[in-house]
């Protein structure tokens, strides 16, 4: 780690309008901002069960507790409502994950935290270029954290980052993802080792190293082009299922989502898993964002109580395939034999 991983971080604060910390993924960038606000043994975060296994393991790796919610069957993004009823005096934080790139009542997710005085960790991974009332996810709000993974909307091979206007949390995450070793992060930047240091805190080695930083610098400089393509591309699905028998899309607006996926419920069939396997007989590979958390044997206790409206959506999704190389051509192609396989 040293000026290329700088260079990205300036790049990226000036994306954001706001102080950038890289990591060496998602993950880390999760597990370190719950760190950096204290949460600790005992505490509880609320999440939705639907999401991916990161946003759980880095709660879980604080030593909190994943409680976890049901979404919102519109948005598929934590509902509020639910969410009143999981809160207990070791609530600390609530974790809305921007699922395939939107972000639901974002507005109402900071009154609620405003009410209950809990801080608002969002886990952005979908997100990054997303815009919210005209504001890009990241440059306003608590702490967002963005995954630079292979199949996000930008990539640096693996990476993350967090994102925040409490300077005091982005110091923490410095000195946390280098073992702990303070003012590491200005020595690394300037070419210098730490010989004498100090360590007063855990740490990991959570650092994004040069090599991740120089691809996710390129990757920027792309991201106008990449974002427009992912976006005409969901436009383009959204125009060929708009009124489709058994589909049910989620309606984002294009213009200011930038997806990272593209997923919608096949409603009324019980047949997801039969179309999935048809189609991949087609060479048409599909997905599932996401099996739900608290079924998982690691957290199978953490559900206050049964989710059964977060089951029935987990049994309806399919991710369709989504990214910047795709043609229209292959959508037209993909949505025909969906629809073929829907109808047998
Ligand atoms: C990708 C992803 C993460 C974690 O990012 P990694 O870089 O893979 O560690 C967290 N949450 C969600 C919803 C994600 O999709």
């Amino acid at each position: 780690m040293g000026k290329d991983v700088e260079e990205f971080e300036n790049k990226l604060s000036s994306f954001f309008e706001r102080p950038v910390a890289c990591v060496v993924n998602g993950t880390a960038a999760l597990h370190l901002s719950l760190e950096a606000i204290g949460v600790s043994f005992g505490d509880e975060v609320i999440v939705p069960s639907l999401t991916y296994i990161g946003s759980f393991q880095s709660i879980s790796a604080s030593r909190a507790k994943p409680v976890p919610c049901v979404v919102d069957s519109e948005t598929l993004t934590i509902d509020l409502n639910s969410a009143e009823k999981l809160l207990t005096p070791n609530t600390k934080a609530i974790m809305p994950v921007h699922y395939s790139g939107g972000v639901g009542a974002l507005d109402e997710v900071y009154l609620f935290a405003k009410k209950y005085n809990l801080r608002v960790i969002e886990d952005a991974a979908h997100a990054f270029g997303t815009s919210y009332k005209n504001n890009r996810i990241g440059s306003v709000g608590d702490i967002s954290c963005f995954s630079f993974d292979g199949i996000k909307n930008i990539t640096s091979g693996e990476g993350g980052c967090i994102v925040t206007g409490d300077i005091e949390i982005i110091n923490k995450v410095r000195d946390a993802r280098l073992l702990g070793v303070e003012k590491d992060t200005q020595k690394r930047y300037s070419g210098e080792r730490s010989w004498n240091f100090k360590v007063s805190s855990q740490g990991y080695r959570y650092h994004m190293s040069n090599i991740m930083a120089s691809i996710g610098i390129v990757q920027l400089e792309k991201f106008h082009e990449l974002s427009k393509k992912r976006q005409s591309l969901a436009k383009y699905y959204d125009k060929l299922l708009r009124e489709i028998n058994y589909i049910k899309r989620i309606n984002h607006n294009y213009d200011q989502v930038v997806p990272h996926i593209y997923t919608i419920r096949i409603q009324g069939t019980n047949k997801r898993d039969s179309i999935r396997e048809s189609l991949l007989k087609k060479g048409i590979e599909t997905g599932v964002h996401y099996f739900p958390n608290h079924h998982l044997d690691f957290y199978k206790n953490t559900a206050k109580k049964p989710l059964p409206i977060t089951d029935r959506i987990y049994s309806e999704l399919i991710t369709l395939p989504l990214h910047p190389d795709l043609k229209e051509a292959e959508i037209d192609f993909i949505v025909h034999e969906l629809i073929e396989e829907i109808n047998k």
